[in-house]
């Protein structure tokens, strides 16, 4: 909605309604009094606006469970279970589609197969008409699509997604006829916005995921890094140290890392399917061993050059490749970075994560980026307001 359409008074109100909903946010189970002040309205604009969002049902006024005796005081939170958004997920093997309310209860779920080019697009077009039409008058705030690939998020263009064979596709002109908000992030992105959400006390951390592909994504000083060029950072494209062997990478490039660690890389490496080189890596295979061996010894350095150069607190290491060989990949890791880490850097914590509630890393990324962005851009709650 276009703020010219509305006079001065309605933008002050859309202004004041958006500001208490970010307090009733940010501190959870808030008293009315405490509102006022916060806010810093006067108590009547707080009661008159306040009144008028419960009773939209956008926020619930409920008792606070207090111990002891004494009547419970009424304490404002946001209703996030009434409002709904679709959250994709769009992988080298399928896409996953779920309606989800904000709290992370799942209305409806589907996973497509994986088609490609145009028809993948059109699949996922039907099968979001198809939610939204099932979603039974519910309104949907936003659509969030994480996608592995390169992804221009400022634009909501996948750049490049290999195994579909997108590319330059622009997501939120396709998706404009549902008349929904839609969100494009690349998956290691969208996931580096949910750690930053959740972590406590890390501030500059790296995200890295084996797959079919390498992805990953920085977070220095809280905030995800960008390049120029607003792609996510591409730790797969960094030379390897192999001097036995030449390989052309597709980037253009030759020996990048993600041409020795990915599942892809896997396969061409030992001539067999990736479950066959799981089942042998299982008993002990020596050849199969070293080839998987290869991608701790190849990260290793690279990650402990990243750490030492940006002064990270932490490494997140993700995906299949890496849930696969757990035990022979994190282990090389660890050894490196604690036998050769400089003495001034207070690295932390290297971790291998598994990140399972989909729902819940959209509904992240949504708050943060409504509640922290400044008061002209579209809002969440704007419809309602
Ligand atoms: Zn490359």
């Amino acid at each position: 909605m276009g703020a010219s359409r509305i006079n001065s008074s309605s933008l002050m109100q859309i202004r004041n309604t958006r500001r208490i909903l970010k307090t009733i946010h940010g501190e959870k189970g808030i008293y009315r009094k405490m509102l006022a002040e916060k806010v810093g309205l006067a108590p009547q604009t707080v009661t008159n606006i306040t009144g008028s969002l419960i009773g939209r049902g956008i926020v619930l006024e409920e008792p606070l469970p207090l111990k002891g005796k004494g009547r419970n005081a009424l304490a404002l939170r946001l209703n996030y279970a009434g409002f709904f958004i679709l959250s994709v997920r769009i992988t080298w093997e399928e896409i996953l589609v779920i309606l989800n309310d904000l709290d992370g209860g799942v209305l409806t779920e589907e996973r497509l197969p994986l088609g490609r080019g145009t028809q993948a697009l059109d699949v996922l077009k039907t099968t979001m008409e198809g939610m939204i039409s099932r979603g039974e008058g519910r309104a949907i705030a936003a659509i969030v699509i994480s996608v592995a690939g390169i992804v221009n998020d400022r634009d909501a263009i996948v750049v490049e997604a290999y195994s579909l064979c997108w590319r330059q596709l622009n997501l939120r002109k396709e998706l404009a006829g549902l008349g929904i908000p839609v969100f494009v992030l690349n998956d290691v992105n969208i996931l580096a916005y949910y750690e930053n959400a959740v972590a406590r006390g890390s501030t500059d951390f790296l995200l890295i995921k084996v797959e079919d592909g390498v992805g990953s994504a920085l977070v220095i000083n809280r905030t995800l890094v960008k390049g120029a060029n607003k792609v996510s950072g591409e730790l797969g494209h960094l030379t390897a140290a192999k001097s036995d062997t030449t390989v052309q990478c597709f980037c253009g490039r030759k020996n990048c890392i993600t041409q020795f660690i990915t599942s892809t890389a896997l396969e061409r490496r030992l001539g067999k399917p990736y479950a066959k080189i799981v089942e042998e890596a299982r008993q002990g295979v020596p050849g199969t061993l070293a080839v998987i061996e290869d991608i701790g010894i190849l990260l290793a350095p690279k990650i402990l050059d990243l750490i030492v150069l940006l002064d990270l607190d932490r490494v997140v290491l993700l995906g299949r490749v890496i849930e696969d060989f757990e035990d022979i990949i994190y282990p090389r890791i660890r050894s490196e970075i604690q036998s050769n880490i400089s003495f001034w850097v207070r690295f932390d914590k290297l971790e291998v994560k598994k990140y399972d509630n989909f729902p819940r890393i959209c509904n992240s990324f949504l708050m943060e980026h409504y509640f922290s962005e400044q008061d002209d851009f579209y809002f969440l709650w704007d419809p309602v307001i």
